[in-house]
């Protein structure tokens, strides 16, 4: 077993005991660094979600290791790295694989890490989703299956960036259609999963067994279904299972971070089937939905926030709905660890002190909107003017790209960031620049500049 392997097994018994937020919160971007002689270095991100980690589950990782290595553990520390520098190190150590043996497990082992349960969450309901601009459709869509399984839509498609609701919307759905017909027969699974289930069959010769499981039901719902692109024999058993049951009416709904067409090594034949039904988005929540969104998870978790602590959280957390959690997650952790109630002062301290917090998320639009009318060399007013010469349009066509690329943002807000367009303009603009990148290598080089302006000085 390699380092990897061993802390990938770790992650996974640690994910089956506690939540996915918790999980995601403290255990993210952690990693061992080096295991000898009962020695074992683990790397953490922050001193933050080291003395987490350190009070919480120091005994729990030790048993843990000890159990998966069967070596007995002395002494466990923890080092603050990026965890980066130890996966590209991984990286360089790893032998490619290309038997297909050793693919069925480590995509076996992936998918225990990626924490695929494989029973639907009670916890995922319509009522506990809060809709907002970026949703709206989304949820009709799901809602309307729910009420004419097999009819109303059938595939649903949902797509979208991560952490944006798609897997609780998908897992709604199961709970609704078990709500309204106890005896409905649904199938749930990650597409990891499914891709692991057909390989373990062949192997283990019992292809009829597959092929009931995923067959004879009422619902298939697929989590992540991009994740068969490129494996050829999942898609060819994955476009049976689908035609059998289209033809029977049966539903399908299938979830994925980009749309059919932009899922590159997936079949043209399943391309076009997922678009006999719906395809339909989920976009990073606006202000006031994740204002919202955060006052139901206080309640939930019975952990009040005042108004301006809510507000702040919301402003400074913006990129998705999984990172709001998290932050939600940490702001009560560091004050139940202070024994203090949050407020402005503690939470904006706490924020300060999250180095991690800074990355790649908490990019404002405005920030967006300076990097790229810095490198085209024109101005915030003239980008926002109603002017469409040339050297303005292609710049702001860039910038309605990149809000929704990196930020995620719907069309409609992105047409009011700059200067009250219409979302149309937005999303043809999104369009065109996608596809001009396609074969655009100029385009692409300077696209990447612009980021790593926009990251580098946001770290
Ligand atoms: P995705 O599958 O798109 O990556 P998830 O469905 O896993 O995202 O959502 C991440 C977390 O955020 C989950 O805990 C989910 O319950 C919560 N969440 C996402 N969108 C909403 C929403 N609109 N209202 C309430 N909770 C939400
Ligand atoms: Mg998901």
């Amino acid at each position: 077993m390699t380092n990897h392997e061993i802390w990938q097994a770790v992650l996974a018994e640690l994910e089956l005991s506690i939540s996915k937020a918790n999980f995601n919160t403290w255990f993210k971007n952690t990693g061992i660094i080096s295991f000898d002689e009962g020695l074992a270095i683990i790397c953490v991100p922050n001193t933050f979600n080291q003395a987490w980690i350190e009070k919480k589950y120091h005994h729990q990782l030790i048993k843990s290791l000890e159990r998966i290595t069967e070596k007995p553990i002395k002494k466990l520390e923890y080092k603050i790295e990026n965890i980066k520098n130890i996966t590209e190190k991984f990286a360089t150590e790893q032998p490619p694989q290309t038997d297909p043996e050793q693919i069925a497990t480590t995509e076996v082992a992936s998918s225990l890490a990626a924490g695929n349960g494989f029973s639907i969450n009670p916890k995922y309901r319509f009522e506990n989703f809060v809709v907002g601009k970026g949703t709206e459709l989304a949820f009709a869509a799901a809602q309307a299956v729910c009420n004419r399984p097999g009819e109303a839509y059938n595939p649903l498609f949902i797509y979208g960036g991560v952490g944006l609701g798609k897997t609780h919307l998908l897992q709604a759905i199961g709970n609704e259609l078990l709500a309204k017909n106890p005896r409905c027969q649904i199938m749930y699974v990650s597409a990891e999963k499914f891709s692991n289930d057909f390989i373990s069959s062949i192997k283990d010769g019992n292809a009829r067994d597959f092929q009931n499981r995923y067959r004879l039901i009422d619902a298939l719902l697929i989590d992540d279904i991009q994740f068969i692109a490129g494996k050829d024999r999942t898609q060819e058993s994955f476009f049976h299972t689908f035609n059998e049951l289209h033809q029977q009416n049966k539903q399908v709904i299938l979830t994925s971070d980009r749309p059919p067409k932009a899922i590159p090594a997936l079949e043209d034949r399943l391309k076009s089937r997922f678009e006999w039904g719906m395809i339909v988005d989920v976009a990073a929540p606006d202000f006031e939905t994740r204002a919202a969104i955060l006052a139901k998870k206080c309640a939930e978790k019975n952990f009040p926030l005042t108004q301006d602590v809510l507000n702040l959280v919301a402003t400074t957390v913006h990129s998705n709905i999984r990172e709001l959690e998290g932050a939600l997650n940490k702001i009560i952790a560091y004050h139940e660890l202070k024994g203090v109630g949050p407020t402005f002062v503690t939470v904006k301290d706490l924020f300060a002190n999250m180095g991690g917090m800074s990355n790649h998320h908490s990019v404002a639009p405005k920030q967006v909107i300076d990097a790229v009318t810095e490198f085209y060399n024109v101005t915030y007013e003239e980008i926002t003017s109603k002017n469409r010469e040339k050297k303005l349009s292609f710049p702001r066509q860039i910038i309605m790209y990149l809000l929704r690329e990196e930020l995620k943002m719907s069309f409609p807000s992105i047409g009011d960031e700059l200067g009250g367009r219409d979302h149309s303009t937005a999303m043809h603009a999104y369009e065109k620049i996608r596809g001009l990148l396609e074969d655009d290598q100029k385009l692409k080089q300077e696209l990447d500049l612009i980021k790593q302006k926009l990251y580098i000085n946001n770290i």
